[in-house]
């Protein structure tokens, strides 16, 4: 039987464990003593990724109204009427993962952290406690500072970095989120207050020059009137966005945050993950079955992954590029074309895995492509 080492141990490396296990012998090296600790997620997931994930972790709640909250404190609300993401526990959907790829026969080494690989005539990698492993393919599920895709000579693009705290209180309304844009809580992205009972999940993401993310959740607790709530959790994370290179090279395949496959609009890389691994699967297997594991031969998994995800991560790197050169007062005026019941009623008829959707789809309209125009050249030409 062909064999793959899978490193990391997310939700990229054990899908993706899961789906080889069917015509390969896995093992899976993940640094961590256990799957989903620590968690650098907020949790946030459509209908459709949980679907498609195929797992039932435990929902802390679930939202149909979305206020974005723009600079100057204008809130405009969308209400979608129907649920449109639940707030899940990520660390158990981490675990949920695990042990649906050992149940499928893949072996996982925990306390493992790959220091040292080769990809030549077989792979061979070694840990930081002197672990030597070999195996017919290497897949690269190592997250945002993968080792791995060194051997693809592949980079991101750009980071967003992020900082998130769980805190006592309670928020009034307990489905919807808030969405804060703007320079002194998150410049280059967004921040959120999301509400689950007696806690709130808030937090940001900020471009990487940017001040400081400590910094920037200081000033969004003060103007949300939380300084003084009891935190409860902390965590931190950094989110790539846009690859330079390719997600292969002889004997290895990248998945999940490893390959950059993240929405570059809302920072979410378990969707992308869902539907990238059946490609790295299938790919995979027939490399094994032609016995061919070079370069050429893997190279259709990049082909389907990018044209399965293309709309998403295209029109979503262009629109986050556009939206880091918009000024504060930029922001405050798309808040007036916003606030309109065509929008609204665009907004509705989205998942949050396709909010690159609602540009294509306003762009259509000759009214609202007249009024996005002055925002869209501003956004090209800062
Ligand atoms: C602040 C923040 C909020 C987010 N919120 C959301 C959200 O609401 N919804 C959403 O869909 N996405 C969200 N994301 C993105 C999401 O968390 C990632 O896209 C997702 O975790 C990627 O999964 P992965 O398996 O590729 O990587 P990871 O989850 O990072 O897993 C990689 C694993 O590899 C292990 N590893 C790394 N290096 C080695 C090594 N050398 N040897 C062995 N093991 C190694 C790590 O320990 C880790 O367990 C958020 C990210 C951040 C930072």
């Amino acid at each position: 039987m062909p064999s793959a080492l899978v490193v990391g141990g997310g939700p990229a490396g054990s899908m993706s464990a899961a789906a080889l296990a069917r015509f390969s012998d896995v093992t899976v090296l993940e640094d961590h003593p256990e799957p989903g600790v620590p968690m650098e997620c907020t949790g946030l997931v459509s209908p459709e990724a949980l679907r498609l994930l195929d797992a039932r972790p435990d929902i802390y709640n679930s939202f149909s109204i979305l206020n974005v909250v723009f600079p100057s404190g204008r809130r405009v609300t969308f209400d979608c009427g129907e649920v449109k993401a639940h707030l899940i526990d990520r660390a158990g959907l981490d675990r949920m993962l695990a042990e649906r790829a050992e149940d499928a026969g893949a072996r996982f080494i925990y306390g493992a952290r790959a220091e040292s690989l080769s990809a030549g005539d077989g792979v061979r990698v070694r840990t930081a406690s002197g672990g030597e492993f070999s195996a017919d393919l290497l897949v690269g599920a190592d997250g945002q500072s993968s080792k791995v895709r060194r051997l693809t000579g592949a980079s991101p693009r750009r980071y967003v970095r992020g900082i998130q705290h769980d805190i006592r209180h309670r928020m009034d309304s307990q489905d919807s989120i808030d969405v804060f844009l703007g320079s002194d809580v998150a410049p280059g992205f967004f921040a959120w207050m999301i509400p689950f009972g007696d806690r709130t999940r808030i937090g940001l993401c900020a471009s990487m020059d940017a001040p400081l993310p400590s910094e920037l959740l200081r000033n969004l607790k003060s103007r949300t009137g939380t300084s003084d709530s009891e935190v409860v959790s902390k965590s931190s994370g950094k989110i790539p966005l846009g690859l330079r290179g390719r997600t292969f090279a002889d004997r290895v395949m990248l998945i999940g945050d490893a390959a950059s496959q993240v929405k570059p609009v809302s920072g979410g890389g378990l969707y992308p993950i869902a539907r990238a691994v059946p490609h790295l699967a299938q790919t995979a297997e027939a490399a094994f079955a032609a016995g061919d594991l070079s370069a050429r031969s893997l190279s259709p998994y990049e082909r389907a992954w990018r044209r399965d995800l293309r709309g998403e991560l295209r029109t979503g790197m262009m629109l986050r590029m556009m939206y880091g050169n918009l000024t504060d007062g930029d922001l405050d005026r798309v808040a007036g074309e916003v606030d309109d019941d065509r929008v609204r009623e665009m907004v509705r008829s989205v998942s949050i895995d396709s909010t690159a959707d609602l540009f294509r789809m306003a762009m259509r309209s000759p009214r609202l492509a007249m009024r996005a125009l002055p925002f869209i050249a501003r956004g090209l030409v800062p």
